[in-house]
């Protein structure tokens, strides 16, 4: 599952290679891919023929491409030009989705589900390549005015830490309030988005938390701090995981990078903590797993 770095490379792949670009057709080459998208494939190609593509956009691992009206002709009378798009294609790439851009003649990939054709000479389409068919693409209304495009169907999620509109204030005031832990927090899309068990488990490690840590009990400057180490973790990965996108194969699901990336927590059980040489733990957490150093990051007290 690609996490927020991952999806962010794939995003600048896109903003390099298809914003601006007219649609001319779209080619569904199976069902499954379309299937969030309940009007149909042939509604899908129909309403993106002739749409130009904006500039791509992030929350958290959501990843949606903005459509713009081609000619100030196609917006409705009255509407100023500039206006924020209606329309947006959200694309899901679930467990193995990727998007390529791809010169025509290039053989069809093998898991082929989706195929963008512009109306230029570039030369290049988009292509949806997916071996599991968990992703997709879907056609939604945005939020009203919302300048980037949002779906209406993410509009619950909140921004990320990477986004410079994310309000640390709200952020803190809400771990005060909640009666949660931190890390269960963490992945709390409607609270702060993008961050993934690998990330919590490695900026919670930096910060010397425990993963059941009441937020309740987090000062204002721990908290910032803890925000400081998920933005750096973040960068770190993107640093790395952003290093394949500069060329025509728009790096996509992530996988590079991602598993050599070195980890200071998740996936280090029995290994001696980077910090203090004490062995790391794993514990099963919500269906998952919480890696941490028993001696840097001490458990609540009961009470
Ligand atoms: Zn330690």
């Amino acid at each position: 599952m690609p996490e927020l770095p991952e999806v962010e490379v794939v995003r600048r792949g896109l903003e390099r290679w298809v914003r601006g670009r007219t649609v001319a057709d779209v080619a569904v080459l199976h069902p499954r891919a379309i299937r969030r998208h309940l009007a149909g494939p042939e509604d899908f190609a129909a309403q993106l023929r002739g749409r130009r593509l904006g500039a791509a956009r992030r929350r958290g691992k959501y990843l949606w491409l903005p459509l713009e009206a081609e000619t100030p002709a196609e917006t409705p009378a009255g509407t100023p030009l500039g206006t924020a798009p209606d329309r947006a294609v959200l694309a899901h790439l679930g467990m193995s989705g990727q998007l390529l851009v791809q010169p025509h003649d290039a053989l069809d990939e093998k898991h082929l589900r989706i195929r963008v054709r512009f109306a230029d000479a570039t030369g290049t389409e988009l292509r949806f390549v997916d071996q599991r068919t968990f992703g997709g693409l879907s056609l939604h209304d945005t939020v009203p005015g919302d300048p980037d495009g949002l779906p209406d169907v993410i509009a619950h999620i909140a921004r990320d830490p990477l986004d410079p509109a994310f309000d640390e204030d709200a952020f803190h005031a809400a771990l005060r309030r909640r009666r949660t832990t931190v890390k269960r927090a963490l992945l709390d899309q409607s609270l702060i988005s993008g961050v993934g068990n690998i990330y919590a488990d490695e900026a919670l490690w930096r910060a010397r938390l425990h993963y059941d840590r009441p937020t309740a009990t987090l000062t204002r400057p721990r908290s910032a701090e803890l925000l400081t180490h998920i933005r750096d973790v973040m960068h770190a990965a993107l640093a790395v995981g952003g290093t394949s996108f500069d060329s025509l194969y728009v790096n996509v699901n992530g996988e590079s990078g991602y598993f050599d990336r070195s980890l200071d927590a998740y996936g280090r059980e029995d290994e001696p903590c980077r910090r203090c040489g004490t062995a790391m733990r794993r514990r099963p957490w919500m269906n998952r797993s919480s890696y941490f150093c028993p001696r840097c990051q001490r458990p609540p007290r009961v009470s």
